[in-house]
């Protein structure tokens, strides 16, 4: 079963706001066993909605419209729908009472009851977190849904309303189950050689995303039971582990800090660190973990040559003889911080954002992070290729994963 997503919306083709809802959308509609097989993306216009409309509905089973609910006079959706389906817009009582109850004390304008029309014969779908209600059409084989564009309300409309509508109706007959194994530390092409093999074997899908935090390798199997689909996730993932190792950090949506964490909890042991070059983006996401006082001491954001000296107790002349950028610097600066905090491991990290400041010595994307632990010193320098948002978050990533490594051993 294949389904066309129409995002509406003038805004989306003035470069002023990212579509992300067919990014949503898309995802969720696998997952019930729909290809998308279309997206179009078309303005607040009665005619090109209409052209959009009729296209997508000789080509697909499952037709999804967002944006244009609202009470303005660019909000046309339902306007186009009606004449598309020939039905008349017709006031829907429910949809009224809901309106009402949820402009009870809020300005309340006759402009907002628009948002209680529908086609004649369509059915409401609830809206949990704003005021138009969305609805759906399925007729003579043909099945029209139409969303809000507020992607929070889309979110919960399709959640709460509208998937299990579709999943009685479309899905079924296969199952979805996917997984992103995360990985840091390897390029896409070296991931890519890795696990040649498990990418040939064709089913069930397995695609590659380069990220800065590292490559994502995502698998997805369809099968005719969902327990089928979820061996054959659950294979390829332990596939793609045994040749990758320890380059994989996490799966889903976990995050290297919350990973990072979780072992630092586990071992009991307590994290300090000093920031340069990423001026406070490694505590940032550290602390952005619940929990994190259990095994965060302290950051320090060490930017001017005088700060390490002062904060952290790099000598001046070491400073002066190999430059602020350098492993001398950046290994002081992991001790200086370990001691400072009385902390079991001192992480430091010193670098080249760019875009200026480069040299042929010391380029741009030069980032050297050191890691002091009850075993010594250690550093590691990297070059990171992107532009200066591109290597600071690249710098936090390996930094972090440095701290990984050091605690599975
Ligand atoms: P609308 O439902 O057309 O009134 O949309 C309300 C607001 O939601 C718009 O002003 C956008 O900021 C946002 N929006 C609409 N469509 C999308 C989309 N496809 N992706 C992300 N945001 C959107
Ligand atoms: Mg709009």
């Amino acid at each position: 079963m294949r389904a066309e997503i129409i995002v509406t919306g003038t805004e989306l083709l003035s470069g002023s706001v990212l579509d992300t809802n067919s990014l949503y959308l898309s995802e969720e509609l696998m997952l019930i066993g729909l290809e998308t097989a279309f997206k179009t993306v078309v303005g607040d216009d009665e005619k090109d909605m209409e052209e959009a409309l009729r296209r997508s509905m000789g080509r697909v089973e499952a037709v999804i419209v967002t944006g244009g609910l609202g009470p303005t006079e660019d909000d046309v959706t339902r306007k186009v729908i009606a004449k598309i389906v020939k039905k008349r817009l017709v006031l829907n009582e429910d949809a009224l009472k809901a309106i009402h109850a949820r402009l009870i004390g809020r300005d309340y304008a006759t402009s907002n009851d628009r948002q209680a029309l529908v086609p004649s014969g369509a059915r409401l779908l609830q809206n949990p977190v704003g005021i138009a209600p969305g609805f759906f059409i399925d007729e003579e084989g043909l099945f029209i849904a139409v969303l809000p564009g507020v992607p929070k309300e889309l979110r919960a409309m399709f959640s709460e309303g509208l998937r299990p509508i579709l999943e009685e109706r479309f899905g079924g007959k296969t199952f979805i189950r996917r997984r992103v194994v995360r990985t840091c530390g390897m390029s896409e092409s070296a991931v890519n050689q890795a696990i040649q093999d498990t990418l040939k074997r064709g089913v069930p899908v397995v695609g590659l995303t380069a990220k800065e935090t590292g490559v994502d390798i995502r698998v997805i199997a369809r099968e005719s039971s969902a327990e089928q689909s979820q061996a054959r996730v659950d294979r390829t993932e332990a596939m793609i582990r045994e040749k990758l190792g320890d380059a994989v950090y996490g799966v889903d949506g976990q995050e290297l800090e919350e990973v990072v964490g979780a072992l630092l909890k586990q071992r009991r042991l307590k994290l300090a660190v000093a920031e340069s070059c990423t001026g406070g983006l490694i505590g940032g996401r550290i602390t952005s973990i619940a929990g994190s006082s259990e095994y965060f001491e302290r950051g320090v954001v060490a930017y001017s040559d005088l700060s390490k000296t002062e904060l952290l107790g790099v000598p001046r002349d070491l400073i002066e003889r190999h430059g602020a950028v350098s492993s001398e610097v950046a290994a002081a600066m992991a001790l200086g911080i370990r001691q400072a905090a009385r902390a079991d491991l001192g992480l430091a990290v010193t670098g080249i954002a760019g875009p200026g400041g480069g040299t042929e010595q010391k380029p741009v994307g030069l980032v050297i992070i050191a890691l002091a632990t009850i075993q010594g010193v250690k550093t590691v320098e990297h070059r990171f290729l992107g532009d200066r948002e591109q290597v600071r978050l690249k710098a936090s990533q390996m930094a972090l994963d440095m701290v990984r490594m050091y605690l599975i051993g």
